[in-house]
């Protein structure tokens, strides 16, 4: 079977419509008022930003989509979950903090924001799914509750998932902390000592306080306490910390197509996705800075498919030449893998043949540019 996904170019063409404007055609083309009843309540699933990170999705353009899903009789709620770590989205109060500091309140984008799995991430569901690794899964109880849903996902790199769009966004954006701990689970940080130099720089970075020095003034990670989050990956210059990434990652993709299977259980047909390929920057939106985009911005994708949508951006940006300057070191030119240029430890791609196997979708897409 084949997924149809909707492309919208940023690339003015023989007209002076803007982005917000070209946002609501594609949600028309997408038909996506088809999965919004009257009166659902609608959540609007999406990363509003770590404190300092000014790389997700604007405001203004989230705006469109409340707009368009309240013209379809639906009532649209803004939502994202707790972070495991201890930064600043870490219980609902930070989280909205740090939301409306990031210019997420009711006064700009006219619907409410509601963090899906409650004050401190215990408000969760235990979701059924057969896997390989999970037999249920910890959704956020506000996010089962939705009878329809609308995930907007800035497309971009990520160190431990290769990329990021459509299917970690359901996964681990949609999950509790415990069930973001499920799926960081046997991915345990260790040190190359013959590289560490004894900077001590990973110390402060790792948010759950599991690295000490030896007594040889090497760097120790205490495995019983990593969760297996990677800030400190990225934080080392010597490159002396990694996983077992041959060993842990696939399985760690896997546990994340699970979880994103659980969390679009009873929506069938109930939820539309829109990728944003803008900003593609080298990390995540959950990092507290952001890094130079790596590809120029690209257009806005919207498909009833989360797998058809990633394959599609991910075909989209490496068909693009590689910016320099950049944290791309590798593979710049038109048709090369760019996250293979960026994390080359990782192979993100997996995520999709395993999406499949799981039948969350397909990558098998007709591209319709509107
Ligand atoms: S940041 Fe890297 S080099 Fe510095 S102490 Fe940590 S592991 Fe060693
Ligand atoms: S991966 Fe690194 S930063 Fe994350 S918990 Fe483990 S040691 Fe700490």
């Amino acid at each position: 079977m084949t997924s149809h996904v909707y492309l919208v170019r940023f690339r003015l063409t023989n007209s002076e419509e803007n982005t917000q404007q070209k946002i609501q055609r594609l949600f028309d083309a997408a038909g996506f008022s088809h999965c919004i009843s009257p009166g659902d309540l609608t959540a609007i699933k999406l990363h509003m930003g770590e404190q300092g990170n000014d790389r997700y999705l604007r405001p203004p353009l989230v705006r469109q989509m409340v707009e368009k899903i309240q013209e379809a009789g639906g009532l649209p709620f803004l939502t994202d979950t707790n972070t495991m770590y201890r930064y600043k989205r870490h219980n609902a109060v930070s989280h909205l903090h740090t939301a409306i500091s990031n210019g997420f309140s009711y006064a700009t984008i006219h619907a409410p924001v509601i963090i899906a799995d409650g004050l401190t991430g215990n408000n969760e569901v235990r979701v059924p799914v057969t896997g390989k690794h999970f037999k249920s899964v910890r959704i956020a109880g506000d996010i089962v509750a939705a009878p329809s849903m609308v995930v907007l996902s800035h497309f971009k790199g990520h160190a431990l998932s290769g990329f990021g769009g459509a299917i970690k966004n359901l996964a681990m954006g949609c999950s509790t902390p415990s069930g973001k701990r499920d799926q960081h689970q046997g991915m345990q940080a260790r040190v190359i000592a013959e590289r560490c130099i004894g900077c001590e720089t990973c110390i402060p970075a790792c948010p759950f306080s599991c690295i000490s020095m030896d007594a040889d003034g090497k760097a120790s990670v205490d495995r019983d306490t990593c969760y297996g989050c990677a800030a400190c990956l990225d934080i080392c210059e010597s490159d002396a910390l990694g996983f077992d990434w041959g060993r842990d990652h696939h399985q760690f993709l896997e546990r994340m197509v699970e979880y994103a299977c659980g969390a679009v259980l009873g929506k069938e047909g109930k939820i539309g996705y829109m990728n944003f390929l803008m900003d593609i920057t080298p990390g995540c939106d959950c990092n507290s800075y952001s890094d130079a985009p790596i590809v120029p911005d690209i257009g806005i994708l919207a498909s009833y498919d989360p797998v058809a949508i990633d394959q599609a951006s991910l075909d989209l940006i490496n068909n693009e030449t590689g910016f320099s300057h950049t944290l791309l070191h590798s593979h710049h030119a038109p048709g090369e893998d760019k996250f293979a240029g960026l994390w080359n430890r990782t192979d993100g791609r997996y995520i999709i043949v395993y999406g499949e196997e799981r039948g969350l979708g397909t990558s098998d897409y007709r591209l319709i540019e509107i």
